[in-house]
């Protein structure tokens, strides 16, 4: 790890991450995103040398992080390719981008292997840190049917090994809807025990894992449900002191089907069963959803405790937006960011502190939690201590998490899972 990653610390600050939407274009099909191509709305795609400034602008000011997201990404490939390179060349380390995997359709076609190879060949000779696939359910049939793209599992099972060769391990992107392990009517019935609705979603991730591991993923991602509206329907007696006001839809990635609408209580449901299966498969797949950032969630959903650091949208991470290219707080925030912050200095003693607990968008919700300890400890280590007493099972299970990240190399996709440092972590009865 080099200096200038950990020096935000000692500022009080996290390093900076941006979420830039390059366009809101899309070709899937996804009940549970605004951006799906059969929704009428206006399309966007930025100004690629805008965003260059952009990018040379964050850099300078410190920050380490950067996603290209959309829409599907990799309709604009090669300026996206561009921008990866520009980027780095920014010294931003940690660049990410992804896709729906619509170029991975056509499998059974003849040039198919020599089209992967010159894609898995060009992703490989820029210095991309992530590249996610999505994948929504176990079900490679209803996954298809959500997504619009028939074929796109098996093109995914054939481009693996082509991208492995190319020294590119690409993690699998899920996000948790009510179809996650399969089509399962119960899970749409309102009536449906609290823990019952807990297990069947513990059996759907222990599928989701097991699908994705033989398919030869190696990483594996899980982004929160974001419901528009996102209180969900119809309990209104909920459990816990969650709400969606204030939300807006600056990000079209949410939508108001039942497929992506939870209550409070189904969420916290949902937190507790990822939570606990987690552990099962940390030893063969390199699962990067911390369990510290999901033990706070279920407490904020079971029992109405604020999470312990804020999320640091607006702050450090910020979002920006394909229309007219504003940087807002993040994605789902309406207000607009006047310009990055200088992470190199400290935040002035009148900057307000980040208090924001609204969601659970997991790109900013994760880091927040896993790194706001490390960022107290650097300046105010009396009310760490203070938060280590009150809270002892939280920093266990972040000491864990910390651990376990460096076993899987912190998921660098350059490289191949080190399966004896993650053989450390099986639970009992689940070495094979
Ligand atoms: S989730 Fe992704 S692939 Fe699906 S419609 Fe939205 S942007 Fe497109
Ligand atoms: S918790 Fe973070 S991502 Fe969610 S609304 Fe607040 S600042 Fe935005």
């Amino acid at each position: 790890m080099r200096f200038q990653d950990i020096s935000p610390f000692f500022k009080g600050r996290l390093p900076g991450q941006l979420v830039i939407q390059y366009a809101n274009h899309c070709n899937g099909d996804c009940p549970q995103c605004g951006m799906r191509r059969s929704r009428s709305m206006e399309r966007s795609r930025l100004d690629k040398e805008k965003v260059k400034r952009l990018i040379d602008d964050a850099g300078e000011r410190g920050f380490q992080a950067l996603s290209f997201t959309g829409g599907e990404p990799l309709l604009f490939l090669d300026d996206i390719i561009e921008l990866i390179d520009h980027a780095a060349g920014a010294g931003i380390r940690y660049v990410r981008t992804g896709t729906n995997g619509f170029l991975f359709t056509g499998s059974e076609r003849p040039d198919f292997e020599a089209r992967i190879n010159a894609l898995a060949a060009r992703i490989a000779a820029t210095k991309l840190y992530t590249f996610w696939i999505s994948i929504d359910s176990a079900d490679p049939e209803e996954h298809e049917r959500m997504r619009g793209l028939p074929g796109v599992i098996r093109g995914i099972e054939k481009a693996l090994p082509i991208f492995h060769a190319h020294g590119i391990y690409p993690s699998v992107n899920l996000g948790i809807n009510r179809n996650t392990g399969g089509r399962d009517a119960r899970l749409y019935r309102p009536d449906l025990d609290p823990e019952e609705f807990r297990r069947l979603f513990r059996a759907a991730f222990r599928r989701f894992y097991g699908f994705v591991h033989d398919l030869g993923f190696t990483i594996v991602n899980a982004c929160y449900p974001m419901s528009d509206e996102g209180d969900g329907q119809p309990d209104s007696t909920d459990d816990g002191g969650a709400t969606a006001e204030g939300l807006a839809k600056v990000y079209g990635a949410s939508s108001e089907d039942r497929v992506i609408r939870f209550t409070p209580q189904e969420k916290g449901r949902i937190f507790q069963a990822l939570f606990e299966t987690i552990p099962r498969y940390r030893h063969r797949l390199r699962i990067f959803s911390p369990r510290c950032s999901l033990y706070s969630l279920i407490k904020r959903y079971q029992k109405n405790e604020v999470p312990l650091y804020p999320c640091r949208g607006g702050h450090e991470f910020f979002f920006v937006e394909s229309g007219q290219g504003r940087i807002h707080p993040c994605g789902y925030l309406p207000g607009v960011i006047a310009g990055l912050p200088d992470l190199r200095r400290r935040p002035s003693p009148s900057a307000k502190r980040p208090d924001c607990h609204l969601c659970e968008w997991e790109c900013f919700r994760d880091p927040s939690e896993m790194m706001g300890p490390l960022a107290e400890l650097c300046t105010s280590p009396l009310s760490l201590a203070v938060h280590l007493f009150r809270n002892p099972g939280f920093f266990r299970i972040l000491l864990e998490d910390l651990r376990y990240y460096r076993a899987c190399d912190f998921f660098n996709c350059r490289l191949p899972p080190d399966l004896d440092a993650m053989r450390r972590f099986a639970v009992r009865g689940e070495q094979s």
